[in-house]
């Protein structure tokens, strides 16, 4: 909800423009292909610091996010995202796992499944950025109150 910067091309982006994930050769840039499954493709990536890291990447065509999927598409994603992890956990048997879907970057559906260890270089915390949160925003209970309700409303039409 920020207001767009100068130069942004953030819109753009969201529709597909230069998309890297919509090209199967540049979405495997830095990863090796392990499948394809229903709606996806599975990477490993290159770099193990986490053993077993993987990306899936909804393949059918470019979308931001679970959201602009159909209703079939997001259950068969979502189904190969549960697929995929349990290959991942059967073959590394990490700790735990963590799912990142964020698209901050690379607007294009995908989720990152990143096994984490006891051991790893940063358990306990987010692989990525250290930076320190920002300040929490205050917000009033009616405040809140209305945005509960808005999302009971939007749940009653899914
Ligand atoms: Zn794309």
């Amino acid at each position: 909800m920020s207001p767009a910067r100068a130069g942004d091309d953030w819109a753009a982006r969201k529709r597909g423009a230069g998309c890297a994930l919509c090209d199967p050769e540049r979405a495997g840039a830095g990863r090796m292909r392990v499948a394809a499954l229903r709606t996806s493709t599975l990477y490993l990536e290159r770099d193990q610091t986490y053993p077993g890291y993987c990306v899936l990447v909804f393949d059918r065509r470019h979308a931001a996010g679970l959201e602009a999927l159909s209703e079939a598409e997001r259950s068969d994603f979502l189904a190969d995202l549960a697929r995929a992890a349990l290959a991942v956990a059967d073959c590394f048997a990490p700790d735990h796992m963590n799912y990142a879907m964020l698209g901050n970057m690379v607007p294009h559906l995908h989720a990152h499944l990143i096994p984490r260890y006891r051991d790893d270089p940063r358990w306990g915390r987010p692989i990525w950025g250290d930076a320190p949160p920002p300040p929490a925003v205050a917000t009033s209970d009616a405040e809140l109150a209305g945005r509960v309700e808005g999302l009971r409303r939007a749940l009653e039409k899914t």
